[in-house]
């Protein structure tokens, strides 16, 4: 997803609360930014940042951070959590690109990865930019606590292979749960968020593919 460019977003996203200004200053301290010990989760591409905000409301004890890298995609989601009447203590926005995630959190600060409907760069040459390509797996591995899990998402069948291949071939990683059909595994589905592209595809009769990994 990438907006048009809106102007004014850059500054009020600079004066909001809730975005974090300077996160590497956050890395190996985000317990103290939140003001408790309680996990941290993060959702990576987080968009509009619907899922999120829900899931901060059904989870008070986690610690949600969302990552976005573009201004005018972080100002909506801003704007949305702007018109909520709960105050959200537990969830904090950052925009940056996820390639710096090992300078924003420190090594095992970091109990789940969630990443909702990532771009799926279809161009072989780009593969390095999906999320869920090895070189972002690396990437996380720098991040997460052992036993941290990864959670992906999309409608996005040749995505979806790339990443449990990726996965496969990735050390250090256990594939715990996969399905090709999200909303009819009941298993999987059970308690499950909606995030706004899977509203979006869901409802035209796509399917929904979901991953699980546990970095070991
Ligand atoms: N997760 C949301 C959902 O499921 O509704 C939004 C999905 S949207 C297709 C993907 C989002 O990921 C876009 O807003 C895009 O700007 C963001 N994104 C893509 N690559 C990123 C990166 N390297 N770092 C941070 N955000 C990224």
């Amino acid at each position: 997803m990438r907006l048009r460019n809106i102007r004014g977003s850059k500054d009020v996203i600079a004066s909001c609360p809730f975005v974090v200004q300077e996160p590497e200053s956050c890395r190996g301290r985000w317990a103290e930014v939140f003001g408790n010990e309680n996990p941290i989760h993060i959702e990576v591409g987080m968009g509009k940042g619907r899922f999120l905000m829900d899931m901060a409301v059904l989870h008070p004890e986690i610690n949600y951070i969302g990552i976005e890298m573009y201004d005018s995609v972080l100002l909506r989601a801003v704007q949305k959590r702007e018109k909520l009447e709960t105050e959200l203590k537990n969830l904090f926005f950052i925009r940056m690109d996820a390639r710096q995630l090992p300078e924003v959190f420190a090594e095992g600060e970091v109990d789940r990865i969630y990443l909702n409907f990532s771009d799926p760069w279809p161009k072989d040459r780009h593969a390095k930019r999906r999320l869920t390509s090895h070189e972002f797996l690396a990437r996380y591995e720098k991040i997460l606590k052992k036993d941290g899990t990864l959670e992906f998402k999309t409608d996005n069948k040749d995505l979806f292979d790339f990443s449990l291949e990726e996965m496969k071939n990735a050390e250090g990683w256990e594939l715990t749960a996969f399905t090709y059909d999200l909303h009819h595994d009941v298993v999987l589905s059970e308690g499950n968020v909606m995030t706004e592209y899977e509203e979006k595809f869901s409802s035209i009769g796509n399917p929904i593919c979901k991953m699980e990994a546990r970095f070991l």
